[in-house]
């Protein structure tokens, strides 16, 4: 119903330049150095960090023990905004340090790496987008939050993994048609939910696609107790054997209230250590990714969280390189959708398995 497919490049990394593990690899001695110096540096600059779920457990801990949060994308914003500290570190990829500086503009945000940015994001180029949406002007713009701020400011309205169908279901009962970017595997999930009339773009996360659905069975006929976790940047071959679709914030709400001890969890593997930490007695297991169908590194973890690393924590917060800038024209037309959210979020006060994220 009603899909297009705008021409859409792959954008995974060359295989040279997908990092090789979800920890840099530092020996002990090297780790304590680097995690005390940015401690230190973090105090001295006034400065946080905000960390997503998918980046290193080195950066998560360092955030939970100077004051700074660990979240998805839209919490990592809202809590950027409620800080009193005057630099933003946001370990994550470009567009939450975007967000971070859309919603607080007057806040140094700094990143690790600029060049960590994400497939979805890169798969939606504005002035693609622009043309898109010029050829359809009786349509509601709805962006996904992984998108540059310049698509931001082209949209209506912008949502999380956990807030689409909801928000979907609000403007459809007002009669509103969508244009529907970047992610098509969210787009049509959230169309399975609610029947809207949507024009999908062909986005894609190079992570959440390779989850494999006939390998999901497999493991799941080993685990039969197990539940199965899935994030719906995921194909509906592998949607259709979740347990629970939902954001990070909801897998992870899912493994501490959900009466099982095994777990299949579909999203970056990265999300592993906050639900270790939230459901310690639990065991959770990674789902299949292509094997060998592989068409990327297939290894359940985001090359560009990857590039988040101590080390370059460290530089960033010592020579304030990386700090993210946004033409005050853009921040001023992209903070309408994301306040749209916001005040939606809140009239709603979702409640069940989170309302946020990426
Ligand atoms: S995991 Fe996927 S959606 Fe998230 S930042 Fe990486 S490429 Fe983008």
């Amino acid at each position: 119903m009603n899909t297009i497919a705008p021409v859409i490049e792959d954008f995974r990394l060359p295989p040279e330049r997908v990092p090789e593990t979800i920890c840099e690899a530092l020996d002990d001695e090297e780790r304590l150095l680097l995690t005390n110096r940015a401690k230190e540096l973090l105090e001295q600059e006034n400065a946080v960090i905000v960390a997503h779920y998918y980046t290193a457990p080195d950066l998560q801990l360092i955030a939970d023990a100077a004051g700074g949060y660990v979240s998805d994308s839209l919490d990592m914003a809202r809590f950027g905004n409620e800080s009193r500290a005057d630099t933003l570190v946001v370990c994550g990829v470009r567009f939450m340090g975007e967000t971070a500086k859309i919603l607080n503009p007057e806040k140094r945000i700094l990143m690790p790496d600029l060049e960590a940015t994400c497939s979805l994001d890169l798969g939606c180029p504005p002035e693609q987008f622009n043309a898109f949406c010029d050829a359809h002007p009786d349509r509601t713009v709805v962006v996904y939050a992984n998108t540059s701020a310049a698509v931001k400011a082209r949209a209506d309205w912008m949502v999380t993994s956990g807030s689409a169908v909801e928000v979907i279901r609000h403007l459809q009962d007002k009669g509103e048609k969508f244009i529907w970017a970047p992610d098509k595997y969210l787009g049509e999930y959230v169309q399975s939910q609610t029947d809207a009339d949507m024009l999908i773009w062909q986005g894609s996360c190079v992570v959440h696609e390779e989850f494999k659905a006939k390998e999901l069975l497999e493991l799941k006929t080993a685990h039969p107790e197990a539940k199965v976790l899935v994030h719906p940047e995921s194909p509906a071959s592998v949607i259709q054997y979740a347990d629970v679709v939902g954001s990070t914030t909801a897998i992870i709400n899912a493994a501490v209230d959900l009466n099982a001890r095994e777990f299949i969890v579909a999203t970056d593997k990265g999300i592993f250590h906050k639900m270790q930490e939230a459901a310690p007695d639990k065991l959770f297991i990674e789902a299949p990714t292509a094997g060998k169908s592989a068409t990327c590194k297939s290894c359940a973890h985001c090359p560009w969280m990857a590039m988040n690393t101590l080390k370059k924590l460290v530089n960033s917060l010592e020579t304030g390189s990386n700090e993210i800038h946004v033409d005050m024209d853009i921040i001023e037309r992209a903070r309408r959708p994301i306040q749209r959210l916001l005040e939606f979020a809140e009239l709603q006060k979702w409640q069940i398995y989170g309302a946020n994220d990426a």
